[in-house]
């Protein structure tokens, strides 16, 4: 049936730190995200009183009403959505521990509330398995803390690569090389996102606070290596960071320095702050280094796509939204 709404509302799952919510954005018109649990520090869950919950806005949606949260979201959009309600587009952010420090991180924010406590996922993921509420046709992603930096990590992502999960998107800084990465680039069905943000050591260390360039150019290399058929699964993506690196030099070297690795798609996001601060009013300089990536990366014979708040910025800007996704990540 056709009808408005969005994949996270219809089949999605998200686990963050503090609490479960359908996904990591927000409509324009809500002052707070959209949970499905507020406040979850990895008690045992009820799954039956949630489900009835997901289902009335699942329900809303079907009748033509959108939920409050949604409202203005660029999520949102009418299509024919099937019956499938089991979870399909699960988001693993439960922990925020990093060894990197990079001055947009969410952790730095005035708003981040310390993680209360740590919460195993595991036992989670292996009830809902056993509720058979899990689609493996979808999608895991992880945009948490750093990989490297959750002792579960190796075992959940082992876990859907057995499932045969179609598609593990992981998003790390890539300074250490995680073993289950290596091993899941093999299936052709796990995608590694690093930002990167910049093509050399000294603007690295500016942006990231660590001098560890070096140490994420050897990952990359070591992760595009490890790739199976499908090449194109390692990504390197640059954050356009108003004042640090908005200029064509540093995007001239991050494409060199991409293409030098064998890595074939890049992805752009605008710095979320700096977009929520200046939505009314983007600088002209802005949107022609916009343009500058769209066009350069196309010469250059790389697959541009756009994260979250790169999709804003398109909505907001009247851009073509092709190719509009609902990715989120360090
Ligand atoms: S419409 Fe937006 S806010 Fe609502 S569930 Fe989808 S992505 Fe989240
Ligand atoms: S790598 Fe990610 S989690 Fe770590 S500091 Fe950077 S943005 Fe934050």
């Amino acid at each position: 049936m056709k009808y408005i709404s969005c994949s996270n509302i219809q089949n999605g799952l998200r686990f963050e730190y503090n609490s479960i919510k359908f996904c990591c954005f927000m409509g324009t018109d809500t002052p707070e995200p959209f949970y499905i649990k507020k406040d979850y520090y990895g008690e045992k869950l009820n799954w039956d009183e949630l489900l009835e919950n997901i289902n009335i806005v699942r329900k809303n949606q079907k009748s033509g009403i959108i939920d409050p949260h949604c409202k203005g979201c660029f999520g949102l959009t009418e299509q024919e959505w099937d019956d499938n309600t089991k979870f399909k587009w699960i988001q693993i952010a439960h922990w925020a521990d990093c060894n990197c420090f990079c001055t947009y991180c969410y952790r730095y924010q005035s708003d981040f509330e310390k993680p209360k406590k740590r919460y195993k996922i595991m036992p989670i993921i292996k009830e809902l398995d056993r509720m058979g509420l899990i689609d493996y046709n979808g999608e895991l992603a992880y945009s948490g803390g750093e990989p490297s930096c959750l002792r579960e990590f190796d075992e959940i992502t082992n876990f859907f690569i057995k499932k045969q999960e179609r598609l593990i998107m992981v998003h790390t800084n890539a300074i250490k090389p995680v073993k289950s990465v290596l091993n899941g680039l093999k299936t052709d069905t796990m995608s590694v996102t690093v930002s990167v943000d910049c093509g050399d050591r000294q603007k690295y260390k500016e942006i990231k606070r660590i001098d560890a360039y070096d140490k994420v150019i050897n990952t990359l290399k070591k992760y595009v290596k490890a790739q199976g058929n499908n090449k194109s699964m390692v990504r390197s993506k640059y954050i356009l960071i108003p004042k640090v690196n908005d200029n064509k030099e540093d995007i001239n070297k991050w494409i060199e320095e991409t293409l030098k690795i064998g890595i074939q798609t890049v992805i752009l996001d605008f710095e979320a702050d700096w977009l929520a601060r200046n939505s009314n009013n983007i600088p002209e300089y802005i949107d022609d280094l916009y343009e500058y990536i769209v066009s350069e990366t196309k010469q250059r014979g790389l697959e541009l796509q756009f994260y979250g708040v790169a999709n804003q910025y398109r909505t907001i800007m009247g851009k073509d939204l092709d190719g509009i996704g609902l990715h989120n990540g360090e």
